[in-house]
C-alpha cells in the first residue's frame, strides 16, 4: 500500500490525470475518483448511489463506506477510506470476489426493481386501462365508491 492517508479534493469534475493521494469528490455527478492506494495507478471510480457507496464528510475528513475492492485492476486491492486514513484489508478470495458481484447485483435488482414497481403505482393511467364497456359493472362500482 503506497498510500496510507488520501486528501480529499471536492471539484466539479474530475480531472483527467488523477494526483496521487488524492481523493477527488464531485456532487455534482455524485462520484469520487482516486488513483489506486497500492500505487499501480489505476483509476478508482467510486459512484454515489443507494446500493453502491456514501461519502460522509464531518467537516474535517471524509469516509468512504463501504470499502474499496478493486477486483477488477490487477493488484486486487482492498481497502477502506476512514476519515482520509487507508486502511487495508485482506484480500479476498475468488469465491468471495464471485459472492460480492452477486450480492451487488441482487442489491441493485432489488432497489431498482422496487423503484420502477412503485414508479408504475404512481401511475393511475395504467391501472385504470379498463374497457368501462366489458367492465361496466366494475366501473360503475368503482364510481360508486368513489362518489361516496
Ligand atoms: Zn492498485
Amino acid at each position: 500500500m503506497r498510500d496510507h492517508t488520501l486528501e480529499h479534493r471536492f471539484v466539479r469534475n474530475v480531472p483527467r490525470e488523477l494526483e496521487p493521494g488524492v481523493l477527488y469528490i464531485s456532487m455534482e455527478y455524485a462520484t469520487a475518483v482516486h488513483s489506486c492506494c497500492c500505487g499501480c495507478g489505476e483509476r478508482v471510480v467510486t459512484p454515489f448511489t443507494p446500493t453502491d457507496w456514501r461519502i460522509t464528510f464531518d467537516g474535517e475528513s471524509v469516509t468512504l463506506n463501504p470499502s474499496v475492492g478493486n477486483w477488477n485492476q490487477a493488484c486486487r486491492s482492498h481497502y477502506v477510506i476512514e476519515r482520509n486514513r487507508v486502511i487495508e484489508c485482506g484480500q479476498w478470495s475468488d469465491v468471495r470476489v464471485e459472492a460480492e458481484r452477486l450480492r451487488d447485483k441482487r442489491a441493485k435488482a432489488a432497489y431498482y426493481g422496487h423503484a420502477t414497481a412503485s414508479a408504475q403505482l404512481d401511475a393511475p393511467s395504467t391501472a385504470l386501462t379498463v374497457d368501462p364497456e366489458k367492465a361496466s359493472g366494475l366501473w360503475s362500482r368503482f364510481l360508486a365508491w368513489f362518489s361516496k
